[in-house]
């Protein structure tokens, strides 16, 4: 799997920081002036919920080589926009798999899988032999194929995901997806995303194992 950050909000006054631009949103509501340090105020504000100023600032991630079984739970989060490479138009007749680690650690279940990933494989390219067009031949392919998608979302937006999904209910791989995300977006808006982040790390240190650290 590989998750990067390709796109974050650039204010077009002082430094382009986006928490310069939310701490300037915010200010708006109070008629206040900025310090020239935006992390008091971004805090207090989102401690106290007016999380609606935080909405101003999105990021985009491209993320590649994770399954269809995560990507699906990735889209049902409605407040974002979403590219996904499209099993219609692209062939798929040499698909990559995502392995559960639980697969991959029995030796019994890594036959079954490879076995069953092998018929896939055979179908798809067998029903393509006979004229079936892309778009009916993925039928036959199972939620392990590994996917591409490309993914915005308001700063706002991407706290309520983590909460979500950085957490022991969230599968594992959508969960090690937004570990990645959010170490990626931190440095760029610590004020943003630091007490979400000091949290989970304080509560699950073991899903941000491997992680790089910022
Ligand atoms: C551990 C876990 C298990 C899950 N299991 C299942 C499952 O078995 N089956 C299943 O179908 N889904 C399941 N889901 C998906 C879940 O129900 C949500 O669809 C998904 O997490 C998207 O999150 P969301 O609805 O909070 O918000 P988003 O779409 O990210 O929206 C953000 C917030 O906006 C508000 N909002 C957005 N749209 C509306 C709306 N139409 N009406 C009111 N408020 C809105 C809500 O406050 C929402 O929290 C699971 C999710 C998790 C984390």
């Amino acid at each position: 799997m590989n998750v990067e950050l390709i796109a974050i909000t650039h204010y077009l006054r002082g430094n382009g920081t986006p928490e310069e631009l939310l701490e300037h949103a915010g200010r708006v509501c109070y008629r206040s002036e900025s310090r020239g340090d935006p992390g008091k105020f971004l805090r207090a504000r989102i401690r106290e919920g007016h999380e609606s100023i935080i909405e101003h600032a999105s990021a985009t991630f491209e993320i590649s080589g994770i399954s269809r079984a995560a990507s699906h739970q990735l889209v049902r989060h409605r407040l974002a926009s979403y590219s996904q490479e499209s099993q219609r138009f692209v062939e798929m007749s040499d698909p990559e798999w995502v392995v559960p680690p639980a697969v991959t650690a029995d030796p019994e279940a890594a036959v079954v899988w490879k076995e069953f990933t092998g018929h896939v494989v055979s179908a798809y390219r067998a029903l393509r032999e006979l004229g079936v067009r892309k778009e009916d031949a993925r039928f036959v392919l199972p939620n392990a194929t590994a996917t591409r998608i490309v993914v915005t979302m308001n700063f706002r937006e991407l706290l309520h995901v983590f909460r979500l999904r950085i957490s022991p209910a969230a599968q594992w791989e959508i969960r090690d997806v937004c570990v990645r995300m959010l170490e990626l977006v931190y440095p760029l808006a610590p004020n943003v995303f630091g007490d979400l982040r000091e949290g989970l790390r304080e509560q699950y240190p073991a899903f941000f194992e491997g992680q790089s650290a910022a």
